[in-house]
């Protein structure tokens, strides 16, 4: 069993803290997505749990060995880096076995089957007696997975592994990824900034903000139940819209936004009352305005006229910039409106999925 578990991890580096009291528990077998933006802390916090860097103050187990003052070597981890970090002298093959003998108990034969099956698994298998300057991005990227695969770890660690390649290989080496995992099921945590890598690889996701866990949960639960306006504003595509709103009534509460354009119940889970507050601010997911005439959904809230700004097509649907008294708002549509910059459209709103955060920032209800 390969379970991570950190208690009150802290890194500091002088007055920086990048890694703020982190508790954490990965099961055994689960790939993690540590995700936020630049400068978060996330490959600080990588970098402790492997050993690389030495943490502040906290412990970490791996299984059942705590491993807090353990050697990188010894913690049973075997990291990926973003640069690859292969020997540029030694040959693909070389660069996968060098220093393996300490790591398992394998004869020479063995270890020589072991990197060719690895090989062939990965792709590589023509390649292996090629120097990296012979190898593609890509390949690069096989080659150093492939010197993790052989270490057979408790543990893997990759940090922004895929970041150096183009977006199609990209894509390609994620579906790899996944499909490696469910075949091997070695615990895994993985570090990226691009929210698209994450929802699509993490069986959950931690979502990292100034060196501490804002939320972590699947990738469903993040993107319907966000437990912060951060949180909301980092997962999703285009950014969900952010509205001033008025609450009324606490058990049956009614929404007011766009300067009294749009009102509409709060449909809060079992008729939970709302915390009293009058600093709300309304979330909603550009994906969850329509435009009225796409739906005959009556439960839904509207219309409000839009005076539409710009409007950006992405193939399978289009983003449409506008604004509703003064408001800015985006709207994105599988529909393919007819619609250029200056008019005007109504749009409607689904109210079971609005989101409301207090004026801290904190998810008051969904
Ligand atoms: P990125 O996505 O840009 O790689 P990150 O989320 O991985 O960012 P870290 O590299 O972990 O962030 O950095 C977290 C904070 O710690 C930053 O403020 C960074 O400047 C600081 N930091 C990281 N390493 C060091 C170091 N060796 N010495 C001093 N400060 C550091």
């Amino acid at each position: 069993m390969a379970r991570i578990e950190l208690e009150s991890l802290q890194k500091e580096f002088g007055e920086t803290v990048a890694v703020n009291d982190i508790s954490l528990s990965v099961p055994d077998g689960e790939f993690l997505v540590l995700v936020g933006p630049s400068g978060c802390g996330k490959s600080t916090l990588l970098r402790t749990i492997s050993g690389l860097e030495s943490q502040t103050s906290g412990d970490i187990s791996i299984g059942d060995n705590r491993v807090t003052n353990v050697e990188p070597k010894d913690r049973g981890v075997a990291m990926v880096f973003q640069d690859y970090a292969l020997y540029p002298h030694m040959t693909a093959r070389r660069n996968m076995t060098f220093g393996l003998d300490s790591h398992v108990s394998m004869s020479d034969d063995e270890i020589e089957q072991a990197v060719q099956d690895v090989g062939e698994t990965l792709g590589i298998g023509d390649l292996l007696d090629r120097t990296p300057d012979a190898l593609s991005g890509g390949e690069k990227q096989r080659v150093a997975m492939g010197r993790a695969l052989l270490r057979e770890p408790d543990v893997f660690l990759l940090d922004e592994p895929l970041s150096n390649l183009d977006a199609k290989l990209r894509d390609q080496m994620r579906a790899e990824l996944t499909q490696l995992h469910e075949r091997i099921g070695t615990t895994t945590i993985y570090v990226t900034h691009d929210q698209t890598e994450a929802m699509t690889l993490g069986d959950r996701v931690a979502v990292m903000n100034d060196g501490e866990i804002e939320q972590v949960e699947s990738p469903q639960v993040l993107y319907d139940e966000p437990a912060s306006r951060f949180v909301a504003e980092f997962i999703g595509s285009p950014q969900m819209n952010f509205l001033p709103v008025d609450v009324e009534g606490r058990s049956r509460p009614t929404v007011t936004t766009l300067q009294r354009h749009l009102t509409s119940p709060f449909p809060t889970p079992n008729e939970t009352s709302l915390p009293a507050t009058d600093n709300a601010v309304l979330g909603v997911r550009p994906e969850d305005l329509y435009l009225a005439q796409e739906t005959e959904d009556d439960s839904f809230a509207g219309p409000v006229e839009m005076t539409v700004t710009l409007h950006e097509t992405l193939g399978d649907s289009v983003v449409l910039h506008g604004t509703v008294a003064n408001e800015r708002i985006r709207i994105r549509t599988s529909q393919r409106p007819n619609v250029t910059a200056g008019d005007t459209i109504r749009v409607v709103v689904d109210p079971t999925r609005l989101h409301l955060f207090d004026s801290d920032g904190d998810t008051l209800a969904h």
